[in-house]
């Protein structure tokens, strides 16, 4: 069997087409979602992923400012920066490129953001509301995973959901709203025991370890649907000539660049799953998506526009 590619990037378009007529509504009334990046230092990784988001604000039709202050800069200078995006009236979403430099206290400045703008979804606030039901913003990547599951009709209710990981920002909040959609969740990590066996249980898989190709075809259920939130970059001939053994196409683009980008689950998976995320092309393109997306309930929620208080608006609305 060969899984049903779930395919993020036309799952990005569309939902960038939805947006799209959502934001020149928005704008007809007088409100242009607005997006503040505050891009730390130098950072070539970090400079590429911030230009993207601004990319896609400016395609959308939201407004977008780029703050690029110094690696040099002192924390105090940071909470300055903060605290003027929180009183601009113009601003809805604030998000902090990570990593920052090491002189900067990170949680302090991440706890500075006002939680109405917190688009990210990172602050303690977000994930308290996410914990309880409440509507609010929720990490972009977990919320890209479930628009990829809801949106290719995988069925959520009663499903047994395993998620690989348990970080702030992927694995947590990724098995809150797979619970808060009423799956049976188990949580894994680096000290849970047979991971494979936990694994064969399962209905969906969301893998988020950040190991290249850690998890085993044939620890997938036949017919299970796979969400591989991992990018690795391997480098290494012999692994990736190992993970890609039976992908000569890919191997060879290997060959000829250098590197591969590979997600946490095995590529054989492709012919034990039922559907699966690739990687690239899957998760990666949703998390911007839901920047976007979390902008323009940022700009609602602040006004008023969004009310629902059930639990499940949490990831549906916008
Ligand atoms: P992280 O903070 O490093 O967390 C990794 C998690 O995996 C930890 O909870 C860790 O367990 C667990 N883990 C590590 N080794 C394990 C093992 N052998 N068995 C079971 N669990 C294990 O990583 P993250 O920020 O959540 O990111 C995870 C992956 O997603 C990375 O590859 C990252 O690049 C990728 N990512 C992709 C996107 C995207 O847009 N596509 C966005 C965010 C992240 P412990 O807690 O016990 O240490």
């Amino acid at each position: 069997m060969t899984a049903r590619i779930l395919d993020g990037t036309k799952i990005r378009d569309e939902v960038f087409a939805e947006l799209k007529g959502e934001i020149s509504r928005l704008v007809s009334e007088g409100i242009r979602p607005g997006l503040a990046a505050v891009l730390v230092g130098e950072n070539p990784a970090s400079q590429l992923y911030v230009k993207s988001k601004i990319a896609a604000s400016e395609q959308l039709g939201l407004a977008s400012w780029m703050h690029t202050p110094p690696a040099s800069i002192a924390t105090e200078q940071m909470l300055h920066l903060v605290r003027d995006l929180n009183n601009d009236n113009a601003v809805d979403g604030i998000l902090i490129q990570l990593p920052l430099p090491s002189q900067v206290n990170t949680k302090r400045v991440l706890e500075a953001v006002d939680p109405a703008k917190d688009v990210d979804g990172f602050h303690p606030v977000s994930l308290g509301r996410l914990v309880s039901g409440r509507p609010g913003l929720v990490a972009c990547t977990p919320a890209g995973c479930m628009e990829i599951l809801r949106r290719n009709n995988i069925q959520i209710e009663g499903a047994n959901a395993v998620v690989l990981g348990r970080s702030d920002i992927v694995g947590k909040p990724m098995a809150l709203l797979l619970m808060h959609a009423n799956a049976t969740v188990t949580i894994c990590h680096s000290k849970t025991r047979d991971l494979a066996s936990v694994v064969r249980r399962a209905d969906i898989v969301v893998a988020a370890m950040g190991k290249a190709g850690y998890v085993q075809a044939d620890w997938i259920q036949p017919g299970a649907a796979v969400i591989d939130v991992g990018t690795n970059k391997v480098t290494d001939a012999k692994e990736a000539e190992s993970l890609l053994r039976n992908f000569p196409g890919r191997l060879q683009k290997f060959r000829e660049k250098g590197s591969v980008l590979i997600g946490d689950v095995h590529p054989d998976a492709v012919n034990s799953a039922g559907a699966l995320t690739p990687v690239p092309g899957g998760v990666g393109p949703m998390t911007i998506a839901m920047l976007m997306s979390n902008t323009v309930k940022a700009a609602k929620l602040r006004r008023g526009k969004l009310k629902s208080e059930t639990a499940q608006s949490i990831a549906g609305a916008r």
